[in-house]
This record gives C-alpha cells, sequence and structure tokens, in this order.
C-alpha cells in the first residue's frame, strides 16, 4: 500500500526526520487559511499516489495567502497520470541550497535492502541514473545488520553526500523497519541556505503482509479511512469480503474464477481494442454470494461501461455462478450491461438459469472471444 506524501512525512516526523511545516486541505479557502498560518510565502502541493508531480504542475509555490487560495484551485482537480487530486498540502517553502536522492527498496532478487543514493537529486533524478550511473550509488544492505551509523556513513560516502545526512540515513532506516515499509524514498532530501537537512518529498510503500502487527493502518495512522479515495474504499470492501480485486483505468469491469483465467480474459479485451476497468477473481469454488458480491464490488465502480463475466467451470460449478448472478440482480441495481461466457462444470444449467431470468441488461455468449468483442463494443456504445 501506498502511502500518500502528507502521511508518509508524517512518519517520518515520528522518526525524528526534519520535514517542513504543512498541513492538507481539500478546499482553496483551506490552502489560504494554512498560507496564513504558516506566514504567507508557502509550497502548494498536490496530493496524489504518483511521483512527477512537480513536472505536472502539481508543486507551485505561492507568494501569500490569496496567493495560494489561487494556486490550490488550480492544482484541485487536476489529473496526474490518471490520478485526480482532491487534496493539496500546503507547506512552509524551504531556501534549498543542494537536492539529494535516497531511498532504501527491497531487492527481492538479491534478498536483501539496497540503498540508492545520489548527490544529485530532484526532479531529474531518472535522467541523471540513465546517463550518468556512476552519479548514483548501490549499496547493498544485510536486512539483519541493517542501517548503523558505519553504514550510513558508508552509504553517505559512496553518493558524495554531506555528513549530516548520516543521521538522516538511519532514522529513515528505522522508518523502513519499524512501519514495515517495502519502500522509502526522499526526493529531494535537501541542504537547506542555513544548513539544514530536510526530507522536502516522502514516499512510502507499506508491505500489506504487515497488516496483522500494525494495528494503527486501520485506524488513526497513515491510512486513515477518509483518506481513501473510491477506488481504494472499493478495494477495501472487496478486500473484506475476502475478495481479490484490482482497479485499472480502462472502461471494461472483469469477473473470472482463477488467476490464469483472469490474467488470459485481461488479455482477450485489450485484443478486442478495450481496456480493463478492474478485474475480480472470485476464484475457485466460488458460491453464489461471492458471486453477488464481485458484481456488487465491479459495478461500483463509475468506470465500467460493461461487464464481462468469464467462468470456466471446474469446483466452480456454472449453475451456481449464474445464481448469484440473479442473487446479485436483486440486490444490485444493474445500470450497465453485463455480458456472461459460462463454460465447462455444469454449463448448460447455468446458462438456463440465466435465460430464464431474462434480464434486459444480461447477454450471454458462448465463446471467450466472442464475449469479449461484445463487452469491449457495449462498453464503447456507452
Ligand atoms: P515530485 O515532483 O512529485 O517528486 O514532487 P516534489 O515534492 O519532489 O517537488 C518537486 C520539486 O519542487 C522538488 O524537487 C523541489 O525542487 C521543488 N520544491 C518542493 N518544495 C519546495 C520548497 O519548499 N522550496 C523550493 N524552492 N522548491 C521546492
Ligand atoms: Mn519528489
Amino acid at each position: 500500500m501506498d502511502l500518500y506524501e502528507h502521511q508518509a512525512r508524517e512518519l517520518f516526523e515520528e522518526h525524528g526526520i526534519v520535514v517542513p511545516k504543512a498541513d492538507v486541505t481539500d478546499t482553496p479557502k483551506g490552502a489560504r487559511e494554512i498560507a496564513r498560518r504558516l506566514g504567507g510565502r508557502v509550497v502548494v502541493k498536490a496530493q496524489v499516489k504518483t511521483g512527477g508531480r512537480g513536472k505536472a504542475g502539481g508543486v507551485k509555490i505561492a507568494a501569500d495567502p490569496a496567493a495560494a487560495e489561487l494556486t490550490a484551485r488550480q492544482i484541485l482537480g487536476m489529473d496526474i497520470k490518471g490520478h485526480t487530486v482532491r487534496r493539496v498540502m500546503v507547506a512552509e517553502p524551504v531556501d534549498i541550497a543542494q537536492e539529494y536522492y535516497v531511498s532504501y527498496v527491497l531487492d527481492r532478487a538479491a534478498g536483501r535492502f539496497l540503498a540508492i543514493a545520489s548527490a544529485e537529486g530532484g526532479m531529474d533524478i531518472e535522467e541523471v541514473a540513465a546517463s550518468r550511473p556512476d552519479a548514483v550509488a548501490r549499496i547493498p544492505i544485510d536486512p539483519d545488520e541493517g542501517v548503523t551509523s558505519a553504514k550510513a556513513a558508508e552509504i553517505a560516502r559512496a553518493a558524495a553526500l554531506p555528513p549530516q545526512t548520516v543521521d538522516v540515513l538511519v532514522r529513515l532506516w528505522d522508518v523502513l523497519v519499524r512501519e514495515d515499509a517495502l519502500l522509502v524514498e526522499v526526493n529531494p532530501l535537501v541542504r537547506t541556505a542555513q544548513g539544514q537537512i530536510l526530507a522536502l518529498d516522502a514516499k512510502v510503500t507499506l508491505d500489506d503482509n504487515a497488516q496483522f502487527r500494525q494495528a494503527r493502518w486501520g485506524e488513526h495512522g497513515p491510512c486513515e479511512a477518509h483518506l481513501a479515495d473510491e477506488a481504494e474504499s472499493l478495494e477495501a470492501t472487496a478486500q473484506a469480503k475476502g475478495l481479490n480485486y484490482v482497479k485499472l483505468d480502462g472502461e471494461v469491469g472483469i469477473i473470472g474464477n482463477g488467476a490464469g483465467l483472469v490474467m488470459s480474459t485481461l488479455d482477450v479485451v485489450a485484443g478486442c481494442g478495450a481496456r480493463p476497468a478492474n478485474f475480480l477473481d472470485i476464484g475457485g469454488g466460488a458460491s453464489a454470494q461471492v458471486m453477488a458480491d464481485g458484481l456488487g464490488v465491479i459495478l461500483a465502480d463509475p468506470d465500467v461501461k460493461s461487464v464481462f463475466v468469464n467462468v470456466f467451470g471446474g469446483i466452480t460449478a456454472c449453475d451456481a455462478v449464474a445464481d448469484g448472478i440473479v442473487r446479485a440482480l436483486d440486490t444490485v441495481r444493474l445500470t450497465k450491461p453485463v455480458v456472461v461466457r459460462l463454460d465447462g462444470n455444469n454449463a448448460v444449467r447455468g446458462r438456463t438459469i440465466l435465460d430464464a431470468h431474462r434480464h434486459p441488461l444480461v447477454e450471454q455468449a458462448t465463446s471467450m472471444d466472442g464475449a469479449a468483442r461484445r463487452a469491449a463494443d457495449l462498453a464503447h456504445a456507452h
């Protein structure tokens, strides 16, 4: 689970990493008020879970509270790489003398963590890494030893970071370990004109597998429920019902049974010139209830224009799936067309159940290709 910058910086702060004073709001008026409190001149920053906000115009300096309000009005609602900006962070501006790049990432192949650091941080770090790889140090970290002061000094030396960054490097490791993160990244970590070291940006990816021992994730911690946007709350709903739901950015909703079938369904839909809006794997042995829950989740996604239910009955019998669809139609008001392809175990019985129900928005197809083409056409006709 990725955190928003303002959530990640909260974790940094708790671990003693210095960050600029800031607050979050979802209105232009709120931005003006925060700017007033912070002394007038501020940086207004889009809060979206993607990088490159600066280059997209999502990070702007405002000279006074009135300008902060205006800037927030421009940034709120902006689309950055498919993410709608719903909140802005308003922060005290910092006088930057130098920008550094620092991150710890899990190196799965090596079974270790990796420190990546550079004295040439900032918005062009990808270019620096591509054109001059020597300017970016990559130091393996033994997870059992972690980042001690000595290790931090080694990282700083390798990346030509000033000695004052050693303390931050140790604390950042602390964030990774104590908060169960898979990634922590600071770009830029800056030295101010006054010689202070500050984290000006914060990126943290938490390890979802650690949820059981991080009770606060669900409550007041970095992932408060009210911060979840639509897609995420759907993911949470699906998770609570034991469903594997993933949000994508197209227009065809996809339900299938089994990871393999779902993956090939995505491919076939893409092959028909449409893009999957999401997918949900109801798994093997899925009951009518699971099908009903799944359809409810998929239909709640506003991006969905049509739904493709692709089931190959093995352990899951197609008549149970058909029963689930019929049951779902009783509870969910269907507003989008659904194309169903049932094959395998009890397919004929399943098709008969759906035929008998005669819902005007539900149609059946006998082949996977035919069904995908139909779902794509329906999505585009919408
Ligand atoms: P990103 O583009 O999504 O990584 O967003 P960042 O938070 O890293 O901001 C982009 C750039 O804006 C940074 O690399 C800085 O150069 C600049 N920036 C952010 N905050 C401040 C600030 O307080 N003062 C100044 N002068 N520049 C800032
Ligand atoms: Mn950044």
